[in-house]
């Protein structure tokens, strides 16, 4: 199981992880993407990772159970 957050002082309101999985990230009162409470956990390994990489400013970081991040390169 993975973990996705988002780091917001990275994100530039473009969209593309709302496009992607609308059941895991909205947009916030600033415009802003942010995980949906409770799912953080929602997508498997391989999706967050192919959303975490087309986000154009690498705003998403997808986690490991223990916390480590998973590389995107
Ligand atoms: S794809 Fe990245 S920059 Fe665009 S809204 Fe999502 S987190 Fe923000």
């Amino acid at each position: 199981m993975v973990r996705v957050r988002v780091i917001q002082d990275e994100c530039m309101s473009i969209g593309r992880c709302l496009a992607d999985a609308p059941n895991v990230f909205r947009f916030d009162d600033n415009e802003l993407s942010e995980v949906i409470p409770g799912q953080d956990g929602a997508l498997d390994e391989a999706t967050a990772v192919r959303i975490a990489r087309n986000c154009p400013n690498r705003a998403i970081v997808v986690e490991r159970e223990d916390g480590s991040a998973i590389p995107l390169d």
